[in-house]
């Protein structure tokens, strides 16, 4: 049995695991917080070289796929820019190669967790979808007939179309879907406006079931953006099936209100299929396993 080594870089978290090849058995998992360091790409480097160390513990491992957040050219091996991390043009697949001991696949968060709903969760089926985790930002993986549309890594920036609104976004721009619609906006906007500090949006939705009418506000607006964000995806791609995902999703009947928005603003578009995303915040890792079992081609068994 081949075991993978897989890790998902995030923002603040790194999260990994051991899955069994094939059988996509988890046979280990580890969570630390995102090392920082003068130079951000050699320290996840770094970082990384000592989770897959951990890991090992579990077996030999045969390949490992690390995935990582922002603008990431695979094809070059080049994560091109992420805020959060804080690096620019990191030769990301260079530094991980000098120093993991086998193979390693290189990819998008994003990406990853699309392939991964595509493969095991809500896509499954779909040649044609979109997989958008609303979370601090808004993203698109995209994939177009069975196939991840990546663009050098420049595809998918959903939540920066703009969806007609006069606030600023991160980005620099205004208008922007994530700027009003993403987790961390939504509570940033309730609190500005109600001076109540909240830990996050689902606090809002549980303030908006409760009959708070800021909360209320603050919600419609980001349902109204979705589905105007959705529209332009609708249009342009026409997905047969949407995945959201992110814990707002999961509870106060979001989707389902995003879903009757869109549907009433379509006008010949094909509708596409609205679903709430299955394999929760494992899809990054899923994924990056995914990406390692790619690189090794065909398994010789199962
Ligand atoms: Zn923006």
């Amino acid at each position: 049995m081949e075991l993978l080594a897989a890790v998902d870089v995030g923002g603040t978290t790194v999260k990994a695991a051991v899955y069994e090849r094939g059988s996509w058995t988890r046979r280990a998992r580890l969570r630390r917080p995102t090392a920082r360091g003068a130079d951000p790409g050699v320290a996840v480097a770094e970082q990384v070289e000592a989770v897959v160390g951990e890991l090992a513990e579990a077996g030999p491992i045969t390949a490992a796929g690390v995935v990582v957040p922002g603008v990431v050219d695979e094809a070059a091996g080049i994560a091109r820019f992420s805020a959060n991390l804080g690096w620019r043009d990191a030769p990301l697949r260079e530094l991980l190669a000098e120093r993991l001991p086998m193979p390693v696949a290189f990819g998008h968060d994003v990406t990853a967790g699309g392939l991964a709903e595509h493969r095991f969760g809500a896509a499954r089926g779909f040649a044609d979808a979109a997989f958008v985790p609303v979370g601090t930002g808004i993203a698109a993986a995209l994939l177009l007939g069975g196939r991840p549309h990546r663009a050098a890594g420049h595809a998918g920036e959903l939540g920066h179309l703009d969806v007609g609104h006069s606030r600023r976004c991160g980005c620099g721009s205004t208008g922007c879907l994530e700027a009003i619609a993403s987790a961390g906006a939504i509570a940033r906007r309730y609190t500005e406006q109600s001076g109540r500090p909240v830990t996050g949006a689902r606090e809002v939705l549980a303030a908006e079931a409760a009959g708070d009418a800021v909360a209320r506000e603050v919600v419609e607006d980001a349902v109204v953006a979705l589905a105007a964000g959705l529209r332009a995806l609708v249009t342009l791609l026409a997905p047969q099936a949407v995945v959201l995902g992110g814990g707002l999703f999961e509870a106060g009947g979001l989707l389902e209100r995003v879903d009757r928005r869109l549907g009433e603003s379509l006008v010949f578009q094909r509708r596409p299929v609205l679903r709430r995303a299955e394999l929760g915040d494992e899809a990054g890792c899923l994924g990056a396993g995914l990406l390692a079992a790619q690189l090794l081609g065909p398994a010789v068994s199962a």
